[in-house]
Formats: structure tokens, C-alpha cells, sequence
């Protein structure tokens, strides 16, 4: 594979939509991977309870895992709670576990409830001895105070879109709820990158829908597509990625090339 080029400081990305099984963890620990394996170092943070991207990367999530809960509810550090991927050498993951079901509950009567992650985040990535390239945070599907905690600790939105009927009708209300944060609590907020995911190009509405979603947003839909696989859907089964699971593999191809579209087009201005 060709070099990518790696961004001078760390790029934190929020993989968001509020709507359930659109491809949100799937194309978090997919790009992650897909990174590591082109050399950079890549942190996901397991912000679901349901621990999918946990499972998905091989990390370890039973109930007395140290995890995201204990950093964002008990203040410990990132450091304490990281692990790392057996199976790319560059790729970590804070993992989640069941005790996440109570932060949303736990978090409204905290102290400075929306930054508790950001906190946590800058202080890991200041005193990291090595710098982080990547940065993903995987959403559960809702606008709680997780995915507002995650909002708050990102510069950038990557929204994974199904390409089904509804697709654009959810989307309006999550770049809603998107502007209130850039307004109140995070400035530096941008909706950079927009994936197109489960794609089979045999239906109408798939194309339909797919090229509607370009004609909204021209400058933020990837190029790259992903298809519909059955490669993908099985390799967390394994513990794994599609990216190791399968390398050449149509749906890990086009995951290796929404990274490397990522990786090109840089941060956002
Ligand atoms: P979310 O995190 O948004 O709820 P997931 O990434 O968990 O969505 O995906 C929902 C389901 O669809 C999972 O079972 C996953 O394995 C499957 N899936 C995701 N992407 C694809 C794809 N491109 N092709 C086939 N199945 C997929
Ligand atoms: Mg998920």
C-alpha cells in the first residue's frame, strides 16, 4: 500500500447517527484499522454500552474492565483504561462496558457534565509520549449526554448514512442538534465527512438515495462506498475487522479506501 499522509496533530473524529444499525461501529473500528494498518496511531473510544466496537476490535469488556465509564464518571485517567488491539500493532481502544448503561443517568448531576471526556481526552493526548494520528469515538444512538460528551471532545463529525429511504430524514435533526453544540459548546466543531455505507447498487433507492446525499453535501460524501458484505457483518463474530479478517475482500477494500480519502483530504480548514 502506498504511504498516507499523517496529520501534524491529532484528528479526534465523532462517528455519529442517532439512528440505530446504520454502520456507525462498524465503520468506526474499520477506519481505525484501516489507518493503523497504513502505519498510524489510531485510539477508538467505546462510548456505546452496548460494547460493540469493544468486541469488534478483540478487546477485552467484562463488567470489571477498567473502561470509558471509570474515566468519565471516576476520573480515571485514559491511560489507565486504554488497551491494545491484537491485531494492529498502532491500534488502542478504551473500552466499554456494561456500567456505561448508568453514565447517562450518573452524568447529569456531575460537574461540567459535557467536557468530562474532553478533559480526559486533551490530558491523554498532551502527555502522550508518542502522538496519535486518529482518534475515532464510536456513538451510541441517541443525543444523550454520551454522544454530547463526544460532540464536545471531537473536531470532527464522520455520519455513516444507510443508503435507504428514511436515510436523509433522521440526518436534519442530527445536524440540528449538531449546530446547538458548535454554538454553545464546542466552536471548533465540523461536520467533515460523510459515508455512504451498506450500499447495494442493484436497487434504485440505493442510488436514489446516494445521490441525494451528494447533492446535499458535495464536498463531504467520500468518494468510496461501502457495500453491502457479508464479509463485514461476519468479522466481528471473530474478535476482528474485515480489515484483517479478510484484506482483499470487496468490503474491506472499500474501507482501506474511505481511509485513505480521509487521510488525503487532511483536517478541515
Ligand atoms: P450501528 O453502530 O450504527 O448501530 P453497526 O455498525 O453495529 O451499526 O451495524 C449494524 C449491523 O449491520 C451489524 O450487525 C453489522 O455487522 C451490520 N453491517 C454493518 N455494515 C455492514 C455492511 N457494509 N454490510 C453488511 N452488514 C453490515
Ligand atoms: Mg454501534
Amino acid at each position: 500500500a502506498d504511504a498516507l499522509p499523517m496529520p501534524k496533530s491529532t484528528r479526534i473524529f465523532t462517528v455519529a447517527n442517532q439512528k440505530g444499525g446504520v454502520g456507525k461501529t462498524t465503520t468506526t473500528v474499520n477506519l481505525a484499522a484501516a489507518l493503523a494498518r497504513a502505519g498510524a496511531r489510531v485510539l477508538v473510544i467505546d462510548l456505546d454500552p452496548q460494547g460493540n466496537a469493544s468486541t469488534a476490535l478483540g478487546v477485552e469488556h467484562r463488567s470489571e474492565t477498567v473502561s470509558v465509564y471509570d474515566v468519565i464518571i471516576n476520573d480515571v485517567p485514559v491511560a489507565e483504561a486504554i488497551q491494545k488491539s491484537p491485531e494492529f500493532a498502532a491500534l488502542y481502544c478504551v473500552p466499554a462496558t456494561i456500567h456505561l448503561a448508568g453514565a447517562e443517568i450518573e452524568l447529569v448531576s456531575l460537574v461540567a457534565r459535557e467536557q468530562r471526556l474532553r478533559r480526559a481526552l486533551d490530558t491523554f493526548l498532551d502527555e502522550s509520549p508518542e502522538p496519535f494520528h486518529f482518534v475515532f469515538i464510536d456513538c451510541p444512538p441517541s443525543l444523550g449526554l454520551l454522544t454530547i460528551n463526544a460532540f464536545v471532545a471531537a473536531r470532527e463529525v464522520l455520519i455513516p448514512i444507510q443508503c435507504e429511504y428514511y436515510a436523509l430524514e433522521g440526518l436534519s435533526q442530527l445536524l440540528k442538534n449538531i449546530e446547538l453544540i458548535e454554538k454553545h459548546l464546542n466552536p471548533t466543531l465540523s461536520v467533515s465527512t460523510i459515508l455512504l455505507t451498506m450500499y447495494d447498487g442493484r436497487t434504485n433507492l440505493a442510488n436514489q438515495v446516494a445521490q441525494d446525499v451528494r447533492d446535499h453535501f458535495p464536498s463531504e460524501v467520500l468518494n468510496a462506498v461501502i457495500p453491502r458484505s457479508v464479509r463485514i457483518s461476519e468479522a466481528p463474530s471473530y474478535g476482528q475487522t474485515v480489515i484483517s479478517y479478510d484484506t482483499n475482500s470487496p468490503g474491506s477494500i472499500s474501507y482501506l479506501e474511505a481511509a485513505a480519502e480521509i487521510a488525503r483530504r487532511g483536517a478541515p480548514a
